[in-house]
């Protein structure tokens, strides 16, 4: 590392910034340079200046929990780094999990390598906190991504977007979210149980943050699902899993070959997509839209535009066992597919719905999702929150699960 800073004896005048990135060899310590990193930050200990939280807590106003400009993320960036003001930044992390060694790097827009602000030891669950950003503190050196120290003056502050953050890991956990292709945004919204409709009341129904906890939990498990390759492969193979399912049952293929699309159904004849299409569709499952997550206790759940609901029973237990059905069916109509079509639907053999759930019950099997034991939440035990009454969640698979049959335990995602 210091060998590689006599190569770096360079300064670049950034354009309306009057600072200088420096190399490390100061006048008489020559290559001999100690760089002076910032220490280490342990989250779960932090001075109050830093405005430590967590957020969801059980006995948390669910307001915090519906205030959408202050509560939303995106499922492949579950610790989400925002800029505050001119010189800090909003550190919050989307997971029931906390994560160990994480270092968090800035880009500036006329630098070509990323270099570290801070290093954690340690985020907690649901943490959120507040630093400031150290460039605006004074002059100090980075360790920039490709190993090396650099040296940057003091900057005023930053206009918004002046700087940009990314974030790495040597976690397990972390790992996992990084290969997550989904990026839904999302977010809690109230407007769906404060407008119930007059004749079911319980059409939707408020949640709180011990519901939401297991909501974001759920749908990181979910989107790292849809993002593995196995289930890619099945999904733009499908017609070759509906052939296996019916070879493997002895069978004619039920239903539709493969899958189809919106229109009607007239007498087995389908309006199959092609494979473009089928890409298309993909991409739909794992784009940038944004994604409502609410909660139902009237007769149906529901899905459509930024929606997706299901009963409490499917956020408190459910997901632990594999139960997607409901889920997948409401994420697919949340995603523009209606009954006329076997993304949504589950009959005539089965779709989406059925298909998504044994793949999900199978990468539980494999433990190749971000979490997979309900003890990090505990939500079953927690009556006071909750309107059912529920055990402990305990998964079993089914020994004829199509994914078991196929990959007979191989398939995990390294
Ligand atoms: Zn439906």
């Amino acid at each position: 590392m210091i060998k590689n800073t006599q190569k770096w004896l360079f300064s670049i005048l950034l354009l309306a910034n009057f600072f200088f990135f420096t190399s490390c060899d100061d006048e008489d310590n020559g290559s001999n340079y100690q760089p002076n990193y910032a220490a280490t930050i342990d989250a779960t200990n932090l001075p109050s200046a830093n405005k430590p939280m967590t957020m969801f807590e059980d006995t948390e106003s669910s307001s915090k929990m519906y205030d959408n400009n202050d509560r939303w993320f995106r499922v492949n960036e579950p610790l989400q780094v925002i800029q505050k003001g001119k010189d800090s930044v909003q550190i919050s992390l989307y997971s029931p999990v906390g994560l160990t060694d994480v270092k968090i790097y800035a880009k500036l827009p006329n630098y070509n390598k990323r270099f570290v602000i801070y290093t954690f030891s340690k985020i907690p669950a649901f943490h959120r906190s507040f630093h400031q950003i150290p460039l605006t503190a004074g002059k100090n050196d980075y360790l920039s991504e490709t190993g090396e120290p650099v040296t940057i003056d003091k900057i005023e502050g930053f206009s918004s977007g002046g700087i940009e953050f990314s974030v790495e890991s040597s976690d397990p956990l972390f790992v996992k979210f990084k290969k997550i292709k989904s990026s839904r945004l999302v977010k809690f919204s109230d407007s769906y149980h404060l407008n119930n409709p007059a004749d079911d009341p319980n059409k939707y129904l408020p949640m709180n943050p011990v519901l939401a906890k297991e909501a974001i939990t759920m749908i990181i498990n979910f989107s790292y699902a849809i993002s593995h390759p196995l289930y890619y492969d099945t999904f733009m193979n499908f017609d070759r899993y509906k052939k296996e399912q019916a070879a493997t049952a002895g069978t004619a293929i039920n239903g539709a070959l493969n899958w189809h699309g919106n229109a009607e159904d007239v007498d087995g004849v389908y309006d199959y997509l092609t494979k473009t299409q089928i890409e298309q569709a993909y991409t739909t499952y794992i784009d940038k839209r944004q994604l409502n997550m609410a909660m139902v206790g009237g007769g149906s759940a529901w899905g459509g535009g930024a929606l997706a609901s299901q009963w409490e029973s499917g956020y408190v237990t459910g997901h632990w066992k594999g139960e997607m059905s409901v889920w997948s069916h409401e994420y697919s109509h949340h995603s523009g597919y209606s009954h006329s079509s076997n993304l949504a639907n589950s009959g005539e053999g089965g779709g989406q719905q059925e298909m998504l759930t044994h793949f999900y019950k199978y990468l539980i099997y494999l433990n190749d999702l971000p979490f997979t034991d309900p003890e990090i939440l505990k939500t079953y035990t927690k009556t006071n929150y909750l309107t059912g009454t529920y055990k402990k969640p305990v998964f079993t698979i089914d020994q004829k699960n199509p994914f078991l049959l196929k990959y007979k335990g191989e398939g995990k995602w390294n």
